[in-house]
């Protein structure tokens, strides 16, 4: 059983991002650029079913400029077997993406498709259920548990209030939330053996996808700075104030 797992290149999650002078987004340049925490679980996941002995190989693709191929490698040291680029320097959105991972899937025809639940720069939450749209499979989004069976997969699920366990016929597509699994790290000797490993490079002309952008980012602003707390001098100054100056009790 083939798995694929798409990992995107975002900003690492500990730079402060700041907002570009002209607000048409963030600033990019020179800032460190890492795989999408959730991702980063994905790719556990799938090796953690091919440790098990369900899936038999695991394709990391990913969609982006060149440095997306950093990206790769680390699923690669990870433990992903071969790796897809679809290169573009455009702007590419969850539905191109999605576009493009259907293309992918014709291709190969993997049995699953684990991606992240959302990527941590644009905060989409889109590309795994347009892929389960566009591919007519059924999807298990926010997976905190999964395991595979007879061509089955039960899947535990973080919804509001607690948790779901559904079952999905394979072909099927998984979002992974943050608790289903901790990724593990690249070790040294994997990072050199990864760097064998196969990396195909395509284009998304090359896969007859048109990644024309359907949305336009009118301007990014930064969220308002925080006032400054007061300290109160009793309890009864701080009743006061939450009667009379929040309005909450
Ligand atoms: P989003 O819908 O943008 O929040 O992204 C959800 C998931 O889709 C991510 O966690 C990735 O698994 C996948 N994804 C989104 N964009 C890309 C990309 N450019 N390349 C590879 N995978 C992507």
């Amino acid at each position: 059983m083939k798995i694929i797992v798409p990992v995107k290149r975002v900003v690492d999650y500990n730079v402060k991002v700041r907002v570009k002078a002209d607000q048409s987004g963030v600033e990019l340049a020179n800032i460190k650029m890492s795989m999408n925490p959730f991702d980063e679980i994905s790719v556990e996941e799938a090796i953690k079913l091919k440790e098990a002995g369900v899936a038999t190989e695991i394709i990391a693709v990913s969609i982006g400029v060149t440095q997306c191929q950093e990206t790769l490698r680390t699923a690669l040291a990870m433990g992903a077997d071969r790796a897809i680029l679809v290169e573009t320097s455009a702007e590419v959105q969850p539905l191109a993406v999605a576009k493009l991972l259907k293309a992918i899937c014709e291709k190969e025809s993997p049995q699953l498709v684990i991606l992240g639940k959302q990527a941590i720069d644009d905060d989409s939450n889109q590309t795994g259920q347009m892929l389960a749209a566009l591919m007519n499979w059924p999807q298990a989004t926010f997976a905190s548990k999964v395991s595979v069976d007879a061509g089955i997969a039960e899947v535990m699920r973080e919804i509001d209030g607690g948790m779901e366990t559904i079952e999905i016929k394979l072909p099927a597509i998984i979002t992974a939330d943050l608790r289903l699994n901790t990724p593990r790290y690249a070790t040294l000797p994997n990072i050199m053996k990864a760097k064998k490993k196969p990396m195909d490079v395509t284009t998304p002309e090359a896969l007859g996808v048109d990644i024309t952008p359907r949305l336009k980012t009118l301007k990014v602003v930064e969220p308002p700075k925080r006032k400054g707390g007061v300290i109160v001098a009793d309890v009864a100054a701080l009743v006061d104030k939450l009667k009379n100056e929040a309005k909450v009790i």
